[in-house]
This record gives structure tokens, C-alpha cells and sequence, in this order.
């Protein structure tokens, strides 16, 4: 195998398009290792459970090459133009978005290369690298001359300290991105926690099911920024002064006071408020979650991913290999995105290198061009 790509979510899916279309390889030199039975499945999972309708991101980003395609994907099989978008910023429709994922990837024959499974083991051999995968009822070996990690930290939804406690209590207390969430039959009064975009499309789903009975608890107030990192953070201009910060500290500090995480957009705020003024929803702001839980038959968090460092978990969990780390536990990259050599790392892993807009979508075709131009 010429390629091993772990991790089939945005990432993983971006850079196997680039390969394929940028003709560095073909499906059958690929192999996409990824415990779900699809591409991209935390992604749909996550935004349809949260009924999600239009992305946050403007049309450019996407999974794709060619920086129109979605547009021209839109221009073609939109039933409806005005509603295939949001505005400002032309933010396309979730539906759009998937079916254009979905076309794109059957184009590039995705499921060639696909491997239900994780990796539980990467060794260096001399010319490449030994891969073992946990295939659920057995474990495998795979050789590749070239690996590259795109795992993110959406395995992992955050529970705060409190609400483990509740939850030992006997609460009915769950995340919106816990593999078993269902929202079905869910009691209320409901308390959902957390102030950022899935806290905003969660409460007005369940005041719009349930009007009256849903809460949205903040610990601030509600924080409005268009995107959760400024598009300027894509220019050549801020790329190159982000490139000439060679302290790796300085990268971390810069990345974190850029983000604006937690936050909404303006659109958000006013339908938040508009639903609180017609009396479906209250919101509150408090640091005493426990003393609100009290008052709910059911609480829904939506705090999140946790934040472990991605280079440290690496290298506890599959990496059998000494690779350099930043004091941040993320990995220290070259400039081709590659950690030890054909080793290349995207997304979260390659935040160090790539700067903030790495996790998402524009960040995915960032580390694939980077990638992809390098070979
Ligand atoms: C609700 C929501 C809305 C968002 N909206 C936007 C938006 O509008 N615009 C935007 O740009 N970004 C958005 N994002 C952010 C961003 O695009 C996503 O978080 C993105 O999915 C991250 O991609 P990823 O490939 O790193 O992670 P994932 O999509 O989680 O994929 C990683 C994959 O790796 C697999 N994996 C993990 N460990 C292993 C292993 N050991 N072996 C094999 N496979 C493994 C996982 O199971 C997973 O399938 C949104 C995120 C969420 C949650």
C-alpha cells in the first residue's frame, strides 16, 4: 500500500480527494482506516442530531478540490436557490453540503480504499511502516510506504466535573455527542448547558418541540462572532506572519486567543431571543449548574470535545515511535506536514504547523494542498 489515511472524517475524506484527483495516487494505492461503517459518520451524526441547517462556513469550504465545486454542485441540483443558502457569507445548506460530500467521494470511489477498523499499533519499519488494526472480531497487518493521521477529538464529547457527579446521583443527564444520545422521549424540563452553536440549535429544537419547558444555561454571556476563527486566518498575508512565529508556545498562545470558541452568530442570538420573548425558552447564566439541574427531569450538555493534547494521546495509545512534541503535547512538524519521515499528520494533530484554522473545513483542504504539493 502506497497510502494509509487514519481517520475518515473531514479530514481523512479532504486529503484521499486530493490524492485522487491531483493524481498522486489511485484508490486501489489507498487504504482509509476508520472504525465507522462510512466516511465523514461523526460528522453527519453530530450535525443532523442537532439539526443542523446550514453550515457555519461560506461555500468555498468543503471537501472537494476545486474551490467552486460546491457552487456549481448548488447552482445545479438546488431545488431551491434562495433557500440553498444562508446569509450573509453564502453558508450552503447541511443537506447541500452532504449530497455534494457524497457525490464528490463516490467520484474518487472512497469505499475502494475503506477499512473498518482503528489502529492500535504504528511501527517504523526500514522503508515503511507496519500498521495493526483492530478489526473488531480479529486484528490485522498492513504495510504502508506512507501514513497519515487525521483523527480529531470528537471521539470524545466533554463532561464536565459536575455533571459526572450528577450523573452518579442518578440524573438523567447526557451529552449531545455520546454515541448512544437519543433525544427521543427526553422528559422535561429540559437544562441544556453549554453556550456555543450546538447549545443554540439544541435549545430552539427543544423549545420548538416543547415550548415553555427548555432552559439554556450559560456560565456568559452569550458570546457573537461570524466564525469560530476569522477568515482572515486563510490569507497568505496572516499565514506567512503565523509561519515566521517560531516559538512553538508563542503558535499555542496565538491559536488560543484567536478562537472564538463558544461562540454564536448574530442570526443565532436574535432567534434565541426571539424564542425567549415568545416564552419557549429561558436563558440563564450561572456557574451553579448543579443547583439547575436540580430543577430538570432532564439535562443535555453541549460542552464540547475534551481538549487532550492530540500528539500526547498518539503517542500513548498507537505510536510506537519517538516523535518530537511541543511543551502543548501537539506534534512539532516540517514543513510538508510530515511528524517522523511519511509520517504526516492533519487537522487538530497538525495545528502547530497549519495554525488556526486547521480543525475545520478550510483547515482540511489547507493540510491536503500542503500535502499533496509536497510529493
Ligand atoms: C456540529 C458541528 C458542526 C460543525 N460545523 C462546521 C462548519 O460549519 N464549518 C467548518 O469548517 N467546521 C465545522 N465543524 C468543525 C469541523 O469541521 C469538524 O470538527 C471536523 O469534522 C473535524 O474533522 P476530523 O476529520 O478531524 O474529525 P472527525 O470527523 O471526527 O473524523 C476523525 C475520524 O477518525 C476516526 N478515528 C479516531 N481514532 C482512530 C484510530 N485510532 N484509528 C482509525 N480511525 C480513528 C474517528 O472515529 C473519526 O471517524 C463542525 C463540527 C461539529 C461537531
Amino acid at each position: 500500500m502506497k497510502w494509509a489515511i487514519i481517520g475518515g472524517g473531514v479530514q481523512g475524506c479532504t486529503l484521499f480527494n486530493y490524492l485522487i484527483k491531483m493524481k498522486k495516487a489511485s484508490a486501489e494505492d489507498i487504504c482509509v482506516i476508520d472504525p465507522h461503517n462510512d466516511p465523514m459518520e461523526l460528522w453527519r451524526q453530530y450535525t443532523g442530531r442537532i439539526s443542523m441547517s446550514y453550515l457555519r462556513s461560506p461555500v468555498s469550504h468543503h471537501i472537494d478540490v476545486f474551490n467552486a465545486s460546491l457552487e456549481q454542485f448548488v447552482a445545479i441540483h438546488a431545488d431551491d436557490k434562495e433557500s440553498a443558502f444562508s446569509q450573509p457569507y453564502d453558508r450552503p445548506s447541511l443537506s447541500l453540503f452532504n449530497q455534494h460530500t457524497q457525490k464528490t467521494l463516490q467520484e474518487t470511489q472512497i469505499m475502494k480504499s475503506w477499512i473498518k477498523g482503528r489502529l492500535i499499533s504504528l511501527k517504523r519499519l526500514t522503508d515503511s511502516w507496519q500498521l495493526i488494526v483492530d478489526m473488531t472480531q480479529s486484528q490485522e497487518m498492513f504495510k504502508a510506504n506512507n501514513v497519515v493521521l487525521a483523527i480529531g477529538n470528537s471521539e470524545k464529547p466533554n463532561w464536565p466535573e459536575w455533571a459526572r457527579t450528577e450523573q452518579k446521583a442518578g440524573k438523567d443527564i447526557s451529552h449531545v455527542f455520546d454515541q448512544s444520545f437519543k433525544l427521543e422521549n427526553k422528559k422535561g424540563p429540559i437544562l441544556i448547558c453549554g453556550g456555543g452553536l450546538t447549545g443554540a440549535h439544541l435549545a430552539l429544537k427543544c423549545a420548538d418541540a416543547s415550548p415553555g419547558n427548555v432552559t439554556l444555561a450559560t456560565r456568559q454571556a452569550l458570546k457573537v462572532s461570524d466564525f469560530e476563527t476569522d477568515l482572515s486566518w486563510l490569507s497568505e498575508e496572516k499565514d506567512q506572519i503565523y509561519q515566521q512565529i517560531h516559538c512553538y508556545e508563542e503558535r499555542r498562545n496565538l491559536i488560543s486567543s484567536v478562537k472564538e470558541k463558544g461562540s454564536i452568530t448574530v442570526a443565532f442570538k436574535k432567534s434565541l431571543y426571539q424564542s425567549v420573548a415568545s416564552g419557549a425558552l429561558s436563558i440563564t447564566h450561572t456557574n451553579a449548574f448543579s443547583e439547575l439541574c436540580a430543577k430538570a427531569k432532564t439535562v443535555i450538555l453541549a460542552t464540547g470535545f475534551q481538549s487532550n493534547p492530540l500528539g500526547t494521546e498518539c503517542a500513548s495509545t498507537f505510536l510506537k515511535e519517538k516523535a518530537p512534541l511541543s511543551k502543548c503535547g501537539y506534534p512539532i512538524l516540517d514543513r510538508k506536514l510530515q511528524w517522523l519521515p511519511n509520517l504526516y499528520c492533519i487537522g487538530g494533530l497538525a495545528e502547530l504547523e497549519l495554525g488556526p484554522i486547521s480543525r475545520n473545513i478550510a483547515g482540511a483542504k489547507r493540510g491536503s494542498e500542503r500535502i499533496v504539493k509536497s510529493l
